[in-house]
């Protein structure tokens, strides 16, 4: 059921310096909302956007005072702020990762003393129990493949754990939250470089390394042969908006369920940059589950909606401005610049 936003209220985006976060403000602007917080704890300029007619705050919502002066007259939170990466980042960082539920706590402890309306956390399917995860050939993740509980260790436990505060949120001071499962999102405006990046990203940026310095080779990530989905941002972001003005309080996936094996996805950066390159596989790197894809089921009986976007046209988008940054002289320095690492 529709539980249309109120476009005057003051909405809270934190992350907002970030590649998720600095679409949804994007979003929010383009649909009409006009009282927008964004809070990042980069500094103003390392933000990968920053939008014009929306109050940009640099804060570190690890302290309480910083996110109850970051929730104040907030109606809607959405909680995108997380100290995160790809497997290279989240498996070498896990106490950094866990450290996250610091803002969540904070955050979630400003919305109820401040009276906000509705919260959204965004949660991962880092939360999914490894044993629904060995196997290429996956059956797709259902929500409740989440329990009995072995998410990825350190990021996903995190993320776990911050639902569930969510909940208890929820039923014992009646706080409206709302906890999409983000799956890989991936597009334009994100890390590509520097340890943060994720395998779409990194894959475009491998390729266009490979061209442009004429080696022509590549290294990939465990053999190749493993799984994923991947979500378009512009999915991802429609996505939030729609659970958030859904009555859909329990956690719910929100990816692409188009899987590949992350050499098809080479692929496909291949032919969009129309080219070849010699594959090397380093079995040593993290490569994280073996399989992994969205089960939309919930989503489709909830929302009547799914991610549409195809891998191949998101890919091109993405590739697109990955090639014009990396040959345009930019540095993929807003991660860098992240003064927690
Ligand atoms: P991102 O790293 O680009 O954005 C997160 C932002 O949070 C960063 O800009 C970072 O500076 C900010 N941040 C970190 N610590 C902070 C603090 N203490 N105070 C204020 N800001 C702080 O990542 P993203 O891909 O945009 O992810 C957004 C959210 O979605 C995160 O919670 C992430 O865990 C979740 N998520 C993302 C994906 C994905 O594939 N991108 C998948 C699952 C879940």
């Amino acid at each position: 059921m529709a539980e249309q936003l109120d476009r005057t209220r003051r909405v809270l985006v934190t992350g907002g310096g970030g590649f998720i976060g600095g679409h949804l403000v994007g979003e929010l602007l383009r649909r009409g909302f006009r009282d927008i917080r964004s809070v990042d704890i980069k500094p103003l300029g390392r933000w990968y956007q920053e939008h014009e007619g929306v109050d940009n705050v640099s804060l570190d919502l690890r302290e309480k005072h910083a996110a109850f002066q970051a929730t104040e007259g907030v109606a809607y939170v959405f909680n995108l702020a997380a100290d995160m990466g790809g497997m290279g980042f989240i498996e070498t960082h896990k106490a950094e990762c866990m450290l996250s539920v610091q803002i969540n706590t904070n955050l979630l402890l400003a919305a109820r003393d401040l009276g906000s309306e509705r919260y959204l956390f965004a949660s991962s399917a880092c939360v999914y129990a490894a044993e629904h995860q060995t196997d290429p050939n996956v059956t797709a993740l259902k929500e409740t493949d989440a329990y009995p509980a072995m998410p990825e260790d350190g990021y996903g436990w995190e993320k776990l754990f911050s639902e569930r505060m969510c909940r208890h949120f929820m039923e014992d001071y009646g706080l409206s939250v709302r906890v999409p499962r983000y799956h890989n999102v991936y597009g334009p405006y994100g890390t590509y470089a520097g340890g943060r990046e994720k395998a779409p990203a990194a894959a475009c940026r491998k390729i266009i390394e490979a061209q442009l310095n004429g080696t022509n080779e590549i290294e990939i990530w465990g053999d190749g042969q493993q799984t994923r989905s991947f979500t378009y941002i512009e999915d991802t972001v429609d996505g939030v908006l729609r659970l958030m003005e859904s009555d859909v309080s329990e956690p719910i996936n929100l990816g692409s369920s188009q899987l590949v094996t992350i050499n098809r996805l080479y692929d496909i950066v291949e032919e969009i940059a129309g080219t070849r390159v010699e594959r090397r596989y380093n079995l040593d790197a993290p490569q994280g589950v073996r399989g992994r894809n969205s089960d939309n089921a919930l989503i489709l009986e909830r929302l009547g909606w799914e991610p549409a976007i195809s891998l191949e046209d998101g890919l091109a988008k993405t590739y697109a401005w990955i090639y014009d940054q990396m040959t345009s002289g930019a540095r993929d320095d807003a991660a860098l610049a992240f003064t927690g690492s």
